[in-house]
Parts: C-alpha cells; sequence; structure tokens
C-alpha cells in the first residue's frame, strides 16, 4: 500500500514538472498610446437607419470590438459614449450643434495621440464599401487615413479612396483624428455584416493595425 502511494506521490511530481508553462506574449506596439474612440450619434440621434438598424448602435458596438483590440496592444482607450446617449444626454430635446461642440471638447480633453469617429453610411441600395475621411490640412492625418484604409481594404473589399472633408468633428478638434464610414447600411450584404459581431472584430482589427502601421511609419521616418 505503501508502495503504490509513494508512486502515486511520483507520478503527481513528474507531472507537476513536466506541465508546460504557454504564455502568449503580445507585442505592445501601442503601449501607452492615448486613443479616443468617437462613436458617432446615439440617444435621440440614431444617425443612419435602415430596416430597423440604427447606426448609432452598431457605432457602439464597432467602437467596443475597437476599444478591446486596441488595450490589447497596450493603448489607454476612452470612448467619447458608452451608452445610448449624446453628449448633451438629454431626452427631451436633440441639437446637432450642442451634440458636436460637446464631443470636440471631450475628444481634445483627453490629450489623445489620435482619435477614431465610427460611422455608418447610408446611400443607395447598391452603394458599399468603406471610407476613411481626413481633415484636408493635416497630414498626418493623410497618412493615418492611408494606414487604416489600406488595411480595411483587406477586410471589406472597399472599392473607394481615402478623402479629404472638413467634417465637424475633424474641423474643429486640435487633436489629430480620422471618420471612419465602416460601410453602407443601405447595401442589403453590408448590412448583414455590419449586424454580426464576429464582423465587428475583423474591423477592429484591421482598423487596429492601420494605427500600428501609422506609429511604426513614424517611427521609420523620426530614425531616417
Ligand atoms: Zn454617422
Amino acid at each position: 500500500m505503501k508502495k503504490i502511494y509513494i508512486v502515486i506521490c511520483l507520478v503527481v511530481l513528474m507531472l507537476f514538472q513536466y506541465k508546460e508553462v504557454i504564455t502568449v506574449d503580445v507585442p505592445l506596439t501601442l503601449d501607452k498610446r492615448v486613443i479616443v474612440i468617437d462613436p458617432g450619434h446615439g440617444g435621440l440621434d440614431n444617425g443612419a437607419s435602415f430596416k430597423k438598424v440604427n447606426e448609432d448602435d452598431l457605432n457602439l458596438k464597432i467602437a467596443f470590438a475597437l476599444k478591446e483590440e486596441l488595450e490589447s496592444k497596450g493603448a489607454n482607450v476612452y470612448l467619447t459614449r458608452t451608452d445610448d446617449q449624446d453628449m448633451t444626454r438629454r431626452d427631451y430635446m436633440y441639437s446637432k450643434d450642442d451634440d458636436m461642440y460637446l464631443r470636440a471638447l471631450k475628444i481634445d480633453a483627453y490629450k489623445p495621440d489620435l482619435f477614431i469617429s465610427i460611422h455608418l453610411n447610408s446611400a443607395h441600395a447598391s452603394a458599399w464599401g468603406s471610407q476613411v475621411f481626413y481633415y484636408p490640412k493635416s497630414k498626418n492625418g493623410k497618412v493615418l487615413a492611408t494606414h487604416i484604409h489600406n488595411s480595411m481594404k483587406e477586410t471589406t473589399g472597399t472599392k473607394k479612396k481615402i478623402m479629404a472633408s472638413d467634417f465637424f468633428i475633424l474641423r474643429s478638434t486640435a487633436s489629430l483624428g480620422v471618420l471612419i464610414e465602416c460601410g453602407f447600411l443601405s447595401n442589403a450584404n453590408e448590412r448583414g455584416q455590419l449586424k454580426n459581431r464576429s464582423y465587428h472584430k475583423k474591423l477592429a482589427k484591421s482598423i487596429t493595425f492601420g494605427i500600428e502601421n501609422y506609429f511604426s511609419s513614424l517611427s521609420i521616418k523620426n530614425n531616417e
């Protein structure tokens, strides 16, 4: 009996000894970068709406997926909103001016390395594809948009090009940022994708990869 006990003890000891410790090291490529995600619309402002699918709800879901992905790379991430409310948090009257003014202030208050405004598009049924917008006078904005666009192309298959735009959120913020239209709710195929949680993760990964590429392009430039 004693012998069996000793053998069992030995086997247990050996198992402990040979238990491999598997650790996955995720390189913290965005370590300490401060990034603000701005999920467009919210509250009384649903944004684009098609067949009971509201843009503001999906913007928020994509923003959460993006937050998770950016944080896994070490970034400090803030959202302009985390629930179904606009910046005024009023439920009796919506003012685009008030909402946008407060949104721009909020983004700049974090003094971010960059911000990403998330939106979804709507037009005629055959329009589709993601598109990244940057402020015309922002050199870095254009570089950032290019990296994100190139990376997103792999996921969304878009044929669209990056575009300069004086959207309020780009024009009125002191921070570097881009606005991403992730796809068209008015397109049946893209609407199906945009409702899907696994597609949110794919979008998040591709946007994050674009941001990583943007920062590494800066460090290459600095080393030249
Ligand atoms: Zn929008």
